[in-house]
């Protein structure tokens, strides 16, 4: 899971982007309006955490200009004041929840967390084929058996999971579980490495579902027909 914070200021923008760490996210920032533009109209994320008031902008306008691109991501608003404008204002432009600062860490992970599952279908759990997903846990289990994984072939897992059929590039893959930065790698052999131990492992635990490689592109998450 990739959280974009847009907060110009920097000592609560680490401070939440170190607890987010912590919770096993991937981090990425922007400390102003245009940095954030560039970095939405570029990345994809699964959550956003926006900052209203913005030295060059407004948190609301990129809350519009991300509707008009039509992306998906979960945008939560961060507000120094707790006015039922700003919070209006952003409900209606599709903003998912509105938290007034100053806000507790745990009220904003929980707040995360039940975006993210709404956006799953308000369900704990992940499932795909034989294979069950508990994000809030970081397990996985096939047929009701634990699956031991490491913690990237897990995020790798996962991302697949909430996109069964769909085509994905090296590029996006890498970038979800790895980072925005990723985009500057030489190359990709870091992919091919947790690639190639999660498909044995799935294999082993005989799950239903498999990562195909598509190629010249990159992987698509196929699930078995039942026999
Ligand atoms: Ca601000």
């Amino acid at each position: 899971m990739k959280i974009l914070i847009v907060e110009d200021e920097d000592s609560l923008r680490e401070v939440i982007g170190r607890s987010l760490e912590q919770e096993r996210y991937v981090v990425e920032t922007a400390a102003d309006y245009t940095s954030a533009l560039e970095k939405i109209s570029t990345y994809d994320y699964d959550c956003i955490l926006l900052d209203i008031m913005l030295p060059d902008g407004s948190g609301l306008q990129l809350l519009e200009r991300l509707k008009a691109m039509h992306k998906s991501e979960s945008v939560i608003i961060l507000s120094a004041r707790d006015s039922l404008e700003d919070k209006v204002a952003g409900l209606e432009l599709g903003a998912d929840d509105y938290l007034p600062k100053p806000f507790h860490l745990a009220e904003l992970h929980a707040r995360i967390r039940s975006v993210i599952r709404r956006k799953n279908g308000g369900k704990n759990t992940l499932d795909v084929g034989n294979l069950t997903i508990y994000p809030d846990q970081f397990r996985v289990s096939v047929a009701g058996k634990e699956l031991e994984l490491s913690r990237k072939e897990y995020d790798i897992l996962s991302y697949f999971a909430g996109r069964p059929g769909h085509l994905v590039s090296k590029t996006t893959l890498a970038e979800a579980v790895w980072g925005d930065h990723i985009d500057q790698a030489d190359n990709f052999d870091f992919v091919y490495a947790q690639m190639k131990n999660l498909r044995r492992k799935l294999k082993e635990a005989d799950a239903s579902v498999e990562i195909r490689s598509v190629y010249g592109f990159g992987y698509k998450l196929i699930v078995a027909e039942e026999e």
